[in-house]
């Protein structure tokens, strides 16, 4: 009975928000409370990677947030004239 629970919700997980692959091996993000589910990390990123305000690429890494902003480093962030850079680990 629990078995057979865990895998429907497995089979109702498994289909990728960005793509719609329906593929077996598909994995879930929680994060802030939602939980998004995708078939490879490449899906992942492009619906979950913020993006670096200063020279637009995605933040893939971990980037550094200043005052609600986002950008890939410390050099995109003085560039924009922020300082007290966070680091978030
Ligand atoms: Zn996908
Ligand atoms: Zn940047």
């Amino acid at each position: 009975m629990l078995r057979s629970a865990a895998l429907r919700t497995m089979r109702r997980m498994a289909r990728c928000e960005v793509c719609g692959n329906d593929y077996g091996m598909s994995f879930e993000v929680h994060a802030q409370g939602a939980v998004h589910v995708f078939d490879c990390f490449s899906c992942a990123i492009h619906r979950m990677a913020p993006i670096c305000e200063h020279c637009r690429v995605q933040i893939i890494g971990q980037g550094v947030e200043v005052q609600g902003h986002w950008y890939c480093g410390g050099h995109c962030a003085r560039a924009e004239g922020r300082t007290g850079i966070v680091d978030k680990v």
